[in-house]
Parts: structure tokens; C-alpha cells; sequence
């Protein structure tokens, strides 16, 4: 029996591939290797360096070269990798090609990561092997058996290192690496003394240090939370572990990294989709190599490697940007859980408005719930005022009582936030002579209207047209915006306030990148202004003088059919309000409404969040809905519906006898149409994990074999977040 190497490769194919072994070099799993694919060559990670073949090696190629000497992904890195493959039904090639960045996903050597780190030389590895040295110089040999370290992290681990480095050096035994201009550590600067709240939960999660136990610190807006993350990270550096802080997509402002830089005193480093591809890779490598001891960053740096993990901490926990919504669709919120109990470290979960999933793991005793109640600034609790328009005359969509609350407010020089979650002019052009509306042939939904542009745009699929100067069906020049967006409350409210400058914060005007920091940093000032914004500003930001916050168009979420609506409802109004009254002046929130006996709407204003959670997650166990189950969604899509249709019914059939397994469908999607293909579904329920994929690995099987699959785009989606 030969042994081969078993790769994964960034293909959508739900499987590893076999490669005999390369002419020169040893690959250990988690290294990188070049191997020929089709007419071409890629780079794969390599899962097993010495598998069984499959089938007869006769057919099998070989590896082109090793391109890491060591590990790039650790086994804990591997094991996780492995493990998220086969829980969200992915490729396991697409999970790694994830896992590591761009700049390293290519054939070429490893950016140097811009700080000191030394490595063994092939004589230092037969030394290290032979055990031909003792003391410091062995114990440095065995440090860098697993690839190069930093120096700082060296430094860390082993005292005396540096003479060993030096003795070894002359010995040609290890060798030291590129150097690069290092950027000074800035000095940390204390924070305030902590509340008793605070205070407690940081004893608390701290008594965790060194375990795996997560806790949900449930805590509103502007409780402190972040001074929380921050005792815990101090705590962890103090013992020389790594922190990695994953925040939402919107919460990754340059303010909160400065904030983090300057509270801690050490190099933060940040991971996210806009980052240069090198820096990006360099960043990861610092984590890898250990130098970086504070990451934060966006979903995908879930897949951080952390040698020296020491506490994972997710912020606004709740927020939708942590599911990856195509190809590999993970979680990484769930993933964290993973990856924490492998590691042995805690991991805190902040929201002021947890997600159920969540909340129902406090219940099970899984979670604990640490609670922040006060609001370490603000002097008075925020009023919550419900405004019934359907007695009012609206003034593009703006009732009386709404105008008058925003004028008083810019008359005490305070600022006011209208929130309305609807970019663009109006939803809807209507011609008033027929009752044409414009609509996006691909998708059969209504184009917004963006004014400033003259265009309409189709916000499911971005098809944009010129807007017509006539009724395309009856001529009449009679065409109307029908609905309000936020280009039309901005200027409604700025012919209505000329004097008060009036600031639009929507995905229009923060395109450039650091937009959307440079508006907020001028609303900081102690002067009168009016924002209108979508949920971009539900988070991320405090400003002292923003005293009320006026939520327009909150109906449309309180009649749709997906059963987390009510919860991303309360969510996102319990997250915009915390935006008022944030220091010392009092803030107020106007929720303005057609529905003011909406028993949601009531509980929010009875009970807050916890009283609508509560009773979500209730009807949630009435109705054996996740948490209480657990989902598989398979999508397809097609230019024909025919397509679509075929493969549903045979990936149905391929369920064979589902025994207590819930299915529901095929059926079309909620848009059956999207950029021009016909979309439709099958949702497959079960009680427990273990059946959903007991059931999910042979059927997932099956469906790549189908002979429908080939002629359709599918998916599988393992608890879907949106159906
Ligand atoms: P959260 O993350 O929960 O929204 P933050 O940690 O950002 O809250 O805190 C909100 C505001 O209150 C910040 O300006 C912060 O500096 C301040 N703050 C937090 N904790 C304290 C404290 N113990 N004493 C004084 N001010 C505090
Ligand atoms: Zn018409
Ligand atoms: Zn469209």
C-alpha cells in the first residue's frame, strides 16, 4: 500500500484529492503545496501528508512542491476546519480557501509579517531531531520545530532565548529573519473605574481564564459593555495570551480600533474585507506567528489562528453579518463556540438585544447570562413614546407630532436621528392615470426611486434604468413617488429646517471609505443637527448631543411572514433608540406607526427587549421553531423554472421515507424571480443536530448525483437565517 497526500483544494466539490508524494520536501498537514489540477495548477492545504489511496495510484499525479516547511494552519485550525466542512455542508476546499487569506491562497512565499521572528535551518531540525543540544538551546530548537516566531512572542515563552538564539546562530543552526520597520507601542491609557455591574461580570468571566465556558453578557447600549471586553483583554495580555474581538460588518469603525489601540497599548491588529490583500495575509501571519496578541476584526476572521488564545469575545452577537450567506455558509458566532472549546478559553457574547438562538442556550444552562442594567453616563432613562399617524396628516410621511419633537430638539441645540431603513427617493414610482409602477423585469419587484441619480434602482439585483419621462403604458406625465426613502426625508426636513444642517447617512452617501467615520466625526461637536440614516447608523458610534430618535416606517416589518421578523424588529429598534440620550442629556424615542396596538410594539414598550424576547422565544417553542429545531433550506435557481422544478422534485424523492423528519416544500422561494432566474426551495426540519445530519450527509450526497442537479445552481443552507 502507498501512501499519498490528501489536499484540499478551493473547488466547490465535496471532496479532498489524492497526490503522490512531492519529488523533494516533506508536507505536514496544514502546509501549503502547488499541485497540478485540470490543465492548471493550484495551491492546496494538505489534510493528511499520508493517507491510503483511494484508487489505484497509476492515475494519480504529483505534488509540484511544498511551499510551507511547517504548518501554515495548526491542528486545531484543521480539526476545526474539518469540522465546519461537514456541519454547514461545505466543500472542504472552500472552507480552508476561507480560512486563509487571499495573498496566501497564491503560489508564491509568505509576505514577511514586518517584525522580528526566527527560524530553524535544515541542520537546526536534524539537530532538534537528534537532541544533540540541552538546556536553552534545546528548549529554542523545539520553539521553532512548529515554523518561525516572532521575537516578542519568543520572548514571551522562553527567557533567556535570546542567548540561545545567539549561540545557535553561530552554529548555523536557526537563522533570523527579514526585519521591517516595527511601529512603536503607543502608551495605554487607563479607563474609568468600573461599575459594580461591570466589575462583577469581569470577576466572573474571569474566573473562566484557562477553560472553555461562554457567557452571554447581555447588557443595553451604552452599559459599558466595551469597558467589559476591554478589563478581559487587559487580563489576558497581563498572561500573554491573544484576544480575538469579532465585531459586525458596521461596528468596525477606525474610532473603535483607535479606542482599543489606545486603551491597550499594544499593536491591535484588524482583519477585515477591506483590507489590502498583503496586509491582510501579514496580519494573519502575526496571529499565526504569535507577535499579534489583539485581533479584531469581521466575520471571516473567525478563521484568526491562535497559538496563544486566551479569550474570544463577539460583539452585537446578534448581528445578521456573522452568517456568510453564499458559498460557504458558516456562522461565525457558532463557529466561535467551536473553536473556543477547542482551544480551552471563554468566550463573552455582548448584545443589548441577544438573538434567541442564544438566549434559549442561557435557558438550557448552557450560557451563562452575566446582566449590565445602568447606564454608566446617561443621568435619566430614555422615554419611549409611540406616535399614531393614522389620524395625522403626514408631511412626506413625517407626522405633526414627529416635526414639532425635531424642532424642539434643534432648538435646544441638541440633534435628532430620523431613522427610516430605505435608501433612495421613494419604494415605489406609480403612474396616478393608470396604475402602472415601475418594476425590474428580472425580478418582478418595484425599482426605488433615487432622485439625485435620475435613475431607478432595483435593490434586489442593482438593475438600474433612466427614469421615464412619461407612463411607458398610457403617456401620462402623472408619474409620483409613492413611500419615502431617505433621500426624501432629507429633503423634506431640510426645506423644512433651512438653517439646521441635515446629514444623510445611508450606503449613497458613504461609499467613499472613510466617509461614514468623517460624517459621525462632525456631528461630535455640541451644535444642533438633524441625521437621517438607515440601520448604518444602528451601531458603532456615540454622540453626546444626539438626544431623540425618531423611527419612520417600522410597519412593513410587523406583517412579514418570516418568522424572525419580530425579532430583527425589535432588534433593530432597540438598537437605534440606544443611540439617544447616550451622555449626560436625556434621550427620547418616537416610534411612529399605523399599528399602535401591535402587541410586539407593546411589549417593547412594557418590557424592553427581555419582555419581547421572552415571549418570541416562546411561540418559538410552541411552534418547533429554531432554537427548538433545527433547519436545512435547499435552494436552486435557473434561468427556466422548469429546471428548478425537476430538481426539487428529485432531491424530494431522494428524502426517501422521512420518518420524524419535518419537510416543507418544494415550493418557490420568497422571490420567485431574482435577476433573472427562477428561484425555489425545500426546507428539512428535525428535532436535534444529530438527526438534521444524520439525514443531511447521505442526502447531500445524493443530490450532487442527481440528474437535475446539473442543470441548476443549488445549495444547501444549515440553519438558515433567512428563508
Ligand atoms: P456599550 O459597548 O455597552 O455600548 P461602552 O463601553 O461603549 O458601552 O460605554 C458607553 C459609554 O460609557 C462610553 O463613553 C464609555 O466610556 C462610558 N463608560 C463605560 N463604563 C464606564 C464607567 N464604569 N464609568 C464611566 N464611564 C463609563
Ligand atoms: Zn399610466
Ligand atoms: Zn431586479
Amino acid at each position: 500500500m502507498i501512501a499519498v497526500l490528501r489536499v484540499a483544494l478551493p473547488v466547490p466539490l465535496p471532496t479532498l484529492f489524492d497526490y503522490l508524494p512531492p519529488a523533494a520536501g516533506e508536507a505536514r498537514a496544514g502546509a501549503r503545496v502547488r499541485v497540478p489540477f485540470g490543465r492548471g495548477e493550484m495551491v492546496g492545504v494538505v489534510v493528511d501528508p499520508a493517507a491510503e489511496a483511494a484508487v489505484g495510484t497509476g492515475r494519480l499525479k504529483r505534488v509540484s512542491e511544498v511551499l510551507d516547511p511547517y504548518p501554515l494552519l495548526d491542528d486545531e485550525l484543521m480539526a476545526t476546519l474539518a469540522w465546519a466542512a461537514d456541519y454547514w455542508a461545505g466543500a472542504p476546499g472552500e472552507a480552508f480557501a476561507n480560512a486563509l487569506p487571499l495573498a496566501l491562497r497564491e503560489p508564491r512565499p509568505l509576505p514577511a509579517t514586518g517584525r522580528e521572528a526566527w527560524a530553524l535551518t535544515v541542520q537546526g531540525r536534524s539537530a532538534r531531531d537528534a537532541k544533540s543540544r540541552k538546556g536553552g538551546s534545546a528548549a529554542l530548537l523545539d520553539a521553532l520545530y512548529d515554523g518561525p516566531r516572532a521575537a516578542d512572542d519568543l520572548a514571551l515563552a522562553l527567557p533567556a532565548w535570546r542567548a540561545a538564539a545567539r549561540r545557535l546562530l553561530d552554529a548555523g543552526l536557526v537563522e533570523k529573519l527579514e526585519l521591517e520597520e516595527t511601529f512603536p507601542p503607543a502608551s495605554s491609557t487607563p479607563g474609568p473605574v468600573l461599575s459594580d455591574e461591570q466589575a462583577t461580570a469581569v470577576a466572573a468571566i474571569g474566573e473562566g481564564f484557562g477553560s472553555f465556558q461562554p457567557y452571554l453578557l447581555d447588557g443595553v447600549t451604552g452599559s459599558g459593555k466595551t469597558e467589559v471586553y476591554l478589563a478581559l483583554i487587559e487580563r489576558a495580555l497581563a498572561e500573554g495570551k491573544q484576544t480575538l474581538l469579532l465585531v459586525p460588518e458596521i461596528g468596525l469603525a477606525p474610532q473603535t480600533v483607535r479606542r482599543l489601540r489606545e486603551r491597550l497599548g499594544v499593536a491591535v491588529e484588524v482583519l477585515h474585507s477591506n483590507l489590502a490583500e498583503g496586509e491582510r495575509a501579514r496580519a494573519w501571519l502575526r496571529a499565526r506567528d504569535g507577535t499579534a496578541r489583539v485581533v479584531i476584526g469581521t466575520r471571516s476572521a473567525v478563521f484568526t489562528p491562535l497559538p496563544h488564545a486566551g479569550l474570544i469575545v463577539v460583539d452585537e452577537e446578534h448581528d445578521p453579518s456573522y452568517k456568510q450567506q453564499e458559498g460557504f455558509r458558516y456562522h461565525a458566532r457558532d463557529l466561535v463556540l467551536v473553536r473556543a472549546r477547542a482551544l480551552g478559553v471563554p468566550v463573552v457574547l455582548g448584545s443589548a438585544t441577544p438573538s434567541l438562538e442564544t438566549l434559549g442556550n442561557v435557558q438550557a444552562g448552557r450560557y451563562r447570562r452575566l446582566v449590565l442594567r445602568a447606564r454608566p453616563g446617561a443621568s435619566q432613562p430614555t422615554r419611549v413614546q409611540i406616535v399614531d399617524m393614522r389620524a395625522q396628516r403626514l408631511d412626506h410621511g413625517l407626522s405633526p407630532t414627529l416635526v414639532h419633537a425635531v424642532a424642539a430638539c434643534v432648538e435646544r441645540g441638541e440633534q435628532a436621528l430620523v431613522f427610516r431603513n430605505r435608501r433612495g427617493y421613494a419604494p415605489v414610482l406609480l403612474c396616478h392615470d393608470c396604475g402602472w409602477h415601475a418594476d425590474c423585469p428580472r425580478c418582478e419587484r418595484p425599482m426605488t426611486l433615487h432622485a439625485g441619480r435620475r435613475r431607478l434602482v432595483c435593490h434586489h439585483c442593482d438593475n438600474t434604468t433612466a427614469v421615464p419621462p412619461a407612463c411607458p403604458a398610457c403617456g401620462s406625465a402623472n408619474l409620483s413617488p409613492q413611500g419615502q426613502g431617505t433621500e426624501r426625508l432629507e429633503e423634506a426636513l431640510t426645506e423644512r429646517f433651512p438653517d439646521i444642517p441635515v446629514v444623510r447617512i445611508d450606503r449613497e452617501t458613504t461609499r467613499r471609505r472613510d466617509a461614514f467615520g468623517d460624517m459621525l466625526d462632525g456631528l461630535r461637536e455640541d451644535k444642533p443637527a438633524i441625521l437621517v440614516g438607515t440601520q448604518m447608523l444602528a451601531k458603532g458610534h456615540d454622540l453626546p448631543n444626539l438626544t431623540l430618535v425618531a423611527i419612520v416606517g417600522v410597519d412593513e416589518g410587523l406583517h412579514s411572514v418570516d418568522f424572525r421578523a419580530g425579532e430583527r424588529l425589535a432588534q433593530l429598534v432597540v438598537q437605534v433608540a440606544g443611540r439617544a440620550g447616550r451622555a449626560s442629556k436625556p434621550g427620547s424615542v418616537l416610534l411612529q406607526t399605523h399599528h399602535p396596538d401591535h402587541a410586539m410594539l407593546h411589549a417593547l414598550l412594557r418590557g424592553g427587549y427581555p419582555a419581547v424576547a421572552e415571549s418570541l422565544l416562546e411561540e418559538r417553542r410552541l411552534l418547533d421553531l429554531p432554537p427548538y429545531a433545527h433547519q436545512v433550506l435547499l435552494r436552486a435557481d435557473a434561468l427556466g423554472r422548469t429546471e428548478v422544478d425537476a430538481f426539487l422534485a428529485e432531491a424530494h424523492v431522494a428524502i426517501g421515507d422521512p420518518g420524524d423528519l419535518r419537510i416543507a416544500g418544494p415550493m418557490p422561494a420568497p422571490m420567485p424571480l431574482r435577476a433573472g432566474r427562477h428561484r425555489g426551495q425545500l426546507l428539512v426540519e428535525a428535532a436535534s443536530r444529530a438527526r438534521l445530519h444524520a439525514f443531511l450527509r447521505p442526502w447531500r450526497q445524493a443530490l450532487a448525483g442527481l440528474p437535475a442537479a446539473r442543470k441548476v445552481r443549488w445549495s444547501l443552507d444549515v440553519d438558515p437565517i433567512d428563508l
